[in-house]
């Protein structure tokens, strides 16, 4: 392998522990409005998406949000905002989607970062 390559390759692993902990802080200030929001409320949440700096929010009730949230791996994501080399599409609804990591680095960063009681 050539040292461009290869500086690419750690140019873009680096990127993808980029856009994963993006995800994760996303997700961390989510739980903190669903704690907020009152019981069968609507609250408006973050979008997970990996995109760094991203603002887009998510007028959704409690209990889809808790529908997204039934496994650790599953992100809340506004439409458009999933990528390609580390989410997987697994729900379309018209204000949001829902993306699961891929296999390997990604999926277990999210598993290490979900404190949530199970
Ligand atoms: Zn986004």
């Amino acid at each position: 392998m050539s040292d461009d390559a290869e500086a690419e390759k750690r140019g873009s692993e680096r990127w993808l522990r980029c856009a994963v902990s993006a995800e994760v802080n996303g997700r961390r200030v989510n739980e903190a409005i669903e704690r907020g929001a009152m019981e069968n409320g609507t609250a408006v949440f973050v979008c997970e998406c990996g995109h760094l700096g991203c603002t887009t929010t998510i007028s959704l009730s409690i209990a889809d949000y808790e529908a997204v949230r039934t496994n650790f791996d599953r992100f809340l994501v506004a439409p458009g905002h999933e990528i390609d080399q580390v989410d997987q599409v697994v729900e379309r609804h018209p204000d949001h989607i829902v993306v699961v990591k891929r296999e390997g680095e990604a999926a277990a960063m999210a598993a290490a970062a979900d404190e949530r009681p199970h």
